[in-house]
């Protein structure tokens, strides 16, 4: 016994201080490297690539090795100049709880097999409720991100619906079912097709909600509702930030018997923000929403949380035994989720949300809306024509000429001192900026817009 605990707490002890080591050193010189790998770091990756090892080797130097050959082939999307995808740091705390997670290695199943781990989400749970301004008594279940909690609200808006046509779908089953209504707005995205087609749901049942420029359904033409009807709204389109009329939509669409499902994956975090939350006025009225921890709120990969305010909507679909009827948050985690083992991600939520307090939250949404209207008008100053109405966290920029602006972007990409992709907003193709890490600084916006200048003044110079 007292030999075992010797040699395989110290290994463990080995293999964790020299991970610290090698994560201290990361973080320490995050700021000042490439944000995207270059060549020759992207190269070395072959490093890792041996033939299937025969024999083991020690987990001290299987970590250095890591560090060494991985660490530079990542991108630095904790250092605050990432701008690609909408995509969160790591707070302190969030990162920190990461590791003492690991070393705890909860499942989240049950109490029994995870009691504080499941005692902190719990928490979580109730805190980011009352963050988001979402009613109490919905359930929270915390997924490997708003993919997988579109899938389970929707997954709860379907058998709900189905039930009311007296349709026990976990019995019966899709075959045979009529097809119900399902309303997408055109700008839904893509992971929430992807949730309906896992559900049944093909591309060819849906109808398309019509949007304005600035991907906002038009309250005008909003299609037709009735019971059988699943209405998928948005809260923070992924190009332009914007969101959907919810005070007008959503009270008609409940009086028709629709169920509401929003998808907030990062544009949810602006009810945190007494200045922002006039975006979500009515939101709260919906059935179901979808929120990401590891975009806005900065907790580690991977976190998202499916929220529905009729908790055993969920439940009667996720639960894995016999009926049962209770109701709330007592209900375990395994019956909130798809997953039965899983980490216990909302420990790190449990940690931003203690680490930030309301303010810090609120401070941190705001901060990157400001950052992104920095952004827009050192864009606007340079010549780019702004193509959104910059409310969020989210600006779409472009130039006349496509070719040029691709050059631009990739001459910034290589150059390494921010990063962010393209996009086509509305047909035009355009850079598409997030801001969404608690990292960022005024600062950095100032070294980007230098950068995205140098990289004009090269291109346009070379057209001469
Ligand atoms: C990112 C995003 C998703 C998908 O979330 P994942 O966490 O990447 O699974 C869904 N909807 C919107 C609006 C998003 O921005």
């Amino acid at each position: 016994m007292k030999k075992n605990k010797m040699t395989s707490n110290l290994k463990s002890l080995k293999a964790l201080s020299e991970a610290s080591r090698c994560a201290e050193e990361y973080i320490s010189k995050i700021r000042e490297r490439r944000v995207s790998p270059s060549p020759l770091d992207l190269s070395e990756l072959e490093r890792l690539n041996s033939s299937l090892p025969h024999k083991g080797q020690e987990a001290q130097q299987v970590i250095a090795e890591l560090h060494h050959y991985a660490s530079p082939a990542t991108v630095a999307s904790t250092g605050g100049r990432f701008f690609g995808l909408v995509v969160g740091g790591s707070t302190p705390a969030a990162m920190g709880a990461s590791i003492l997670n690991a070393a705890w290695d909860q499942v989240a199943v049950l109490e029994s097999s995870a009691p504080s781990a499941v005692y902190l989400e719990r928490i979580a749970a109730q805190w980011l409720l009352q963050l988001l301004e979402l009613p109490e008594e919905s359930s929270v279940g915390f997924t490997t991100g708003s993919s997988m909690a579109n899938m389970v609200c929707l997954a709860a808006a379907r058998n709900h619906q189905y039930e009311k046509l007296g349709i026990d779908l976990a019995k019966k089953g899709l075959a045979g079912a009529p097809p119900l209504r399902i309303i997408v707005s055109e700008e839904s995205h893509v992971t929430v097709h992807k949730a309906l087609s896992i559900l049944g749901i093909g591309t060819d049942q849906l109808v398309k909600a019509p949007c304005d420029n600035q991907g906002r359904v038009l309250v005008g033409s909003f299609p037709e509702l009735d019971e059988t009807t699943i209405v998928c709204l948005q809260a923070g389109n992924v190009n332009s930030g914007h969101f959907d009329p919810f005070e007008e939509i959503i009270p008609r669409a409940k009086a028709a018997g629709a169920w509401v499902h929003v998808d907030g994956a990062f544009g949810l975090w602006a009810a945190a923000s007494p200045r922002q939350r006039y975006l979500t006025a009515g939101v709260a009225l919906a059935d179901s929403w979808t929120v990401d921890g590891h975009k806005w709120l900065n907790t580690p990969y991977d976190c998202g949380v499916a929220i529905c305010r009729e908790a055993r909507a969920v439940h009667r679909v996720m639960t894995t035994q016999a009926p049962y009827l209770l109701s709330g948050v007592q209900v375990p985690p395994k019956d909130m989720v798809p997953e039965f083992s899983r980490r216990a991600r909302g420990v790190e939520v449990w940690a931003a949300i203690q680490e930030m307090g309301c303010e810090g939250v609120a401070n941190l949404v705001e901060r990157c809306c400001d950052f992104a209207r920095q952004f827009a008008d050192g864009l606007a100053n340079l010549g780019f024509e702004i193509l959104n109405e910059v409310v969020l966290n989210q600006v779409v920029a472009s130039i006349n000429d496509e070719s040029a602006l691709q050059q631009i972007v990739g001459i910034v990409q290589e150059e390494g001192v921010c990063w962010f992709g393209t996009t086509v907003w509305r047909d035009r193709m355009a850079l598409r900026l997030s801001v969404s890490s608690w990292a960022t600084t005024a600062e950095d916006i100032t070294l980007s817009l230098d950068s995205i200048r140098r990289a004009m003044e090269q291109v346009l110079e070379f057209k001469e």
